[in-house]
């Protein structure tokens, strides 16, 4: 009897425990993957997913195989592929948002049912969420503890290669008819204006095992330094390639652990980079334990904020309109490429949080549809911690100064001038401050302050005060 290999958000062949587990059976292997309503994701994500998913066809064409794409709720569609295929077994690797946990606890229970079994395995983080606790068995809430807690343990699992030779399973005719549906289903195209995502993400296992090697290579030695610079490419890039599960954490992981074995020198990037990695872990961590992460703040206080969402401030951030240089660099970044240097989202969620005064869940749903790594965890977790509603977050009176912050780590504006053009000829004193150069000079330089590029949307200081304000009027706080 087969056994059948799911697929979802874990594209790759190598160290994809599974899939590993499903061959290592000895019996032939349905690859299975369900387009499933309940889960899919609009925006550039889908795309990219959407992408990841054919280049793993694409390898298993390569191996004579080919990849069973149905269409169904997952709860109803596995089990129904089990039934055609008479399958005795069903993999995957775990989910751990509530609705990838709802799903597969009622698929299991309804395979069981069959008489189907079910493996479900450890595939997408360092460490399961349960495994890292505090002394007294409970989930830590500070990163720093849970960072310790994590080096003080034994290292994440060795990797697993890909199966040198899968053997597929035969379709039989019922199976044929699904795959065939599924290709008439409308393709996911990228959001409008994400012109340059396609060249900016090469989409294979391979790549994104070049992309790896290519920051060990040449950035991870500068990474400390470095990382918050987003003038300087030193970052890896791999976000959409780990959300995708083109590559695993794990072989991030111990590619880097082997890289400060040869070259010593490098061991305290490398250190801060892994506990970068590390924070994907805890983001995951934390919505498991709180499923509502992307919804609900999780300190209650917040409940009472009185946001002021002004929709005309909320349309002038999404389009890279603010009068603010970096931040609107960073949004027409993320617009175009599907991707914002982390030191740039942190400065334009505080922006929207605290100086627009706009409830952080705008911009979580902004970021998702945007950006080409959104995660449910990931994503949630940082915009809870930048507007400080969050367990482990920066507190509301740390407003970052978007000019400070400018000038700090972009200091010759060439992270701007990329992405906000119409101020590339400003002097790098002034491109953080357009508001401040002298009309003439505006004038030579062909910048029209108001028509070519806007005004400050808001005062910085007053917004700051109006800010604090709100923050020390919560009622749950006096
Ligand atoms: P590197 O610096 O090379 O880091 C390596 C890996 O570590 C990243 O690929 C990522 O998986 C992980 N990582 C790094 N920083 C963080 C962090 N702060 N939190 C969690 N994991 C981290 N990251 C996403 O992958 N998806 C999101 O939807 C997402 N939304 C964000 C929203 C906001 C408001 C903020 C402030 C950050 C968000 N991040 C998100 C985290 C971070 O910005 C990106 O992971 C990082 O910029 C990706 O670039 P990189 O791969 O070059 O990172």
């Amino acid at each position: 009897r087969p056994v059948i290999m799911l697929f979802r958000d874990d594209f790759r062949l190598a160290d994809n425990p599974a899939l590993n587990a499903a061959h290592a059976s000895g019996q032939p292997v349905v690859c299975a993957f369900v387009h499933d309503p309940d889960t899919q994701r609009p925006g550039a994500i889908g795309w990219w997913l959407n992408q990841a998913r054919s280049a793993l066809a694409a390898t298993l064409r390569e191996q004579g195989g080919t990849l069973l794409e149905v269409e169904g709720t997952t709860p109803e569609a596995v089990p129904q592929l089990a039934k055609i295929f008479n399958a005795e077994t069903v993999f995957w690797n775990r989910r751990y948002d509530p609705t990838g946990k709802a799903q597969d606890t009622q698929t299991k229970a309804t395979l069981e049912a069959q008489g189907v079994c079910v493996h479900s395995l450890p595939g997408r983080l360092l460490h399961e969420p349960w495994t890292v606790q505090t002394g007294s068995g409970q989930p830590y809430k500070v990163f720093t503890a849970w960072w310790r807690a994590v080096r003080d343990m034994p290292p994440p699992g060795r990797c697993v290669s890909a199966p040198r030779t899968l053997t597929f399973a035969p379709w039989p005719k019922a199976a044929h008819a699904l795959a065939e549906h599924a290709h008439t289903l409308p393709p996911h195209t990228l959001p409008e204006g994400a012109n340059a995502a396609e060249q900016d993400w090469p989409c294979s296992e391979a790549d994104a095992h070049d992309m790896l090697q290519e920051f060990i290579e040449n950035n991870v030695a500068r990474y400390s330094q470095e990382r918050d610079r987003p003038d300087k490419d030193t970052t890896s890039r791999l976000s959409p390639y780990l959300r995708a599960g083109l590559i695993s954490a794990r072989q991030v992981w111990h590619a880097v652990e082997d890289a400060v074995q040869k070259h010593g020198h490098i061991a305290e990037n490398a250190w801060t980079f892994l506990s970068e990695l590390g924070w994907r872990d805890f983001a995951y961590t934390q919505l498991f334990y709180h499923p509502t992460l992307a919804t609900e703040n999780l300190r209650p206080e917040f409940n009472d904020m009185p946001w002021q969402n002004t929709q005309k401030l909320l349309h002038a951030w999404q389009q890279g309109q603010t009068g603010y240089p970096l931040v609107d660099a960073g949004m027409r970044q993320l617009y175009q490429t599907g991707w914002m240097h982390n030191r740039v989202r942190m400065v334009v969620a505080s922006f929207l949080t605290k100086h627009l005064l706009t409830d952080w869940r705008k911009g979580e749903v902004w970021f998702h549809n945007r950006l080409v790594d959104a995660d449910p965890a990931q994503n949630a977790m940082n915009w809870q911690w930048c507007a400080g509603t969050g367990i482990d977050a920066s507190p509301w009176f740390r407003i970052f100064n978007p000019v400070g912050q400018s000038e700090k780590f972009d200091p010759t504006g060439a992270y701007i001038r990329t992405w906000v053009p119409e101020l590339r000829h400003l002097p790098d004193k002034l491109i953080h401050t357009p508001w401040k150069a002298d009309p003439a000079l505006c004038r030579q330089i062909g910048l029209h302050l108001g028509k070519t590029y806007p005004h400050p949307i808001v005062d910085l200081k007053e917004a700051r005060a109006v800010a604090l304000a709100h923050y020390k009027n919560l009622p749950a706080r006096q």
